[in-house]
């Protein structure tokens, strides 16, 4: 029944969602039907990596839209080959499985371990060790793989087959190594779980023990792949390679657009009939997914997030210098950066609302900001003045209540 505070919706009461509604946008601006111009420094929540309405984009959609939308996965689909070529290209990837979600990237990825093991004569091993805080999606198994309590409650048994560590805990993800262990996930830095970095040592390290235990490491870089971190995937900077990848948000530049790469011998169970998806790959998606690697693969983009990540990241620590009362640390890498608050998370999101701004909440009370990656030197000017605006009113705001 509805509740007086909730007017009746022919929705699922699923999201608390904020009362604005965007008509459309451009670049990292964002318009509400009424007229009113907000930053967008939440993309999409790391999808919108073009922004909004990029020509190259739109106009490879239109194209496309005119030639040819769907076919099953039962025909050969040219636009898959290139993008996994291109994929394969820049990364360590052998072969590719093209989803609509990342939370179907990572249902591949998990099927991809188990089959590996299985093939390789150990079907025993299926189970995959995980990190507290984690976030892998909204499916049963990404559920139980991110391994949070509140995603879990009331959902039945949690699906089997997911071991979960503390992060950052080596002597604990040493002690759940077993004999059915057949995978490590994780993310290269937390996205969700509130902006935290995996060191590359760590990396490195969780390669070395793959290795040592025949374990196959999968990276869940579906937040912070596609040059959100100033490299197209973010554990290219450690040089720790994984066996399998799952990848989203930002490769479809807000068309619904996963993939799961992997190497070869990684990939070697899942032959003809394993997986399968009906909508996954379609040329719409690839002609899209294809047209965002031009834009990202181009010369000068990655430098261009490093060069606004270190602008933004330098005027973010010189807020929290001056306000530390509202502001603890600032945290990430390239354009996925977070600032952990004194004052709750959500609290200085509404601030930055009416400062027309938008940014994400992430876990450990930290507010994310995932701008468009084309984002220009005088927007991140634009909205590190309007943080510090929302940040200052806060620290007024605590002054005068303490006074
Ligand atoms: C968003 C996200 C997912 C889930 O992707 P969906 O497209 O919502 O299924 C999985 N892992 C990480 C790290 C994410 O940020």
């Amino acid at each position: 029944m509805p509740t007086d505070s909730q007017p009746s919706s022919p929705l699922y009461s699923t999201y608390a969602r904020a009362d604005l509604r965007f008509e459309r946008g451009a670049g990292v601006w964002l318009e509400t039907d009424d007229g009113r111009r907000f930053l967008d420094l939440a993309g999409g929540v790391a999808v919108n990596s073009l922004g909004h309405a990029h020509p190259h984009l739109v106009a490879t959609l239109k194209h496309q839209a005119e030639k040819l939308w769907h076919v099953s996965n039962l025909f050969e689909i040219p636009g898959q080959k290139r993008l996994a070529e291109r994929l394969a290209a820049a990364t360590f990837a052998d072969k590719a499985f093209f989803t609509n979600s990342g939370a179907e990237a990572l249902e591949c990825a998990f099927k991809t371990a188990r089959r590996y093991h299985y093939v390789s004569g150990n079907p025993e091993r299926f189970r995959i060790i995980t990190f507290e805080g984690a976030f892998h999606g909204r499916t049963l198994a990404t559920i139980a793989a991110g391994g949070q309590a509140k995603y879990l409650e009331g959902f039945g048994p949690k699906v089997d087959g997911f071991d979960q560590v503390p992060f950052g805990d080596h002597a604990a993800l040493k002690a759940a190594i077993g004999p059915e262990t057949a995978a490590i996930l994780v993310e290269p830095i937390q996205g969700e779980g509130g902006v935290r970095s995996v060191p590359p040592q760590c990396l490195r390290g969780l390669r070395e023990l793959c290795d040592a235990e025949g374990l196959l490491l999968i990276y869940d870089e579906v937040q912070t792949g596609v040059g959100r971190t100033g490299q197209l995937f973010a554990h290219q900077a450690s040089g720790a390679e994984p066996d399998i990848m799952a990848v989203a948000k930002g490769i479809g530049g807000g068309f619904p657009l996963g993939v799961c790469l992997a190497s070869e011998e990684a990939a070697r169970g899942m032959t003809a009939g394993t997986h399968g998806t009906t909508y996954g790959g379609n040329p719409l998606a690839m002609a899209i997914g294809n047209a965002v690697l031009d834009v990202v693969l181009a010369d000068g983009f990655m430098e261009h997030v490093r060069d606004m990540s270190l602008r933004f990241k330098q005027q973010l620590a010189s807020i929290a210098d001056r306000y530390p009362d509202i502001v603890e640390e600032v945290r990430g890498e390239g354009l996925l950066l977070g600032i952990k608050a004194r004052v709750p998370n959500t609290a200085l999101i509404l601030e930055l609302r009416v400062q027309k701004l938008l940014a994400v909440p992430a876990g450990d009370n930290v507010v994310r900001f995932l701008p468009p990656l084309i984002i220009s030197a005088d927007e991140v000017r634009e909205a590190v003045s309007r943080i510090e605006a929302a940040v200052a009113s806060l620290s007024l705001a605590s002054v005068r209540k303490s006074a």
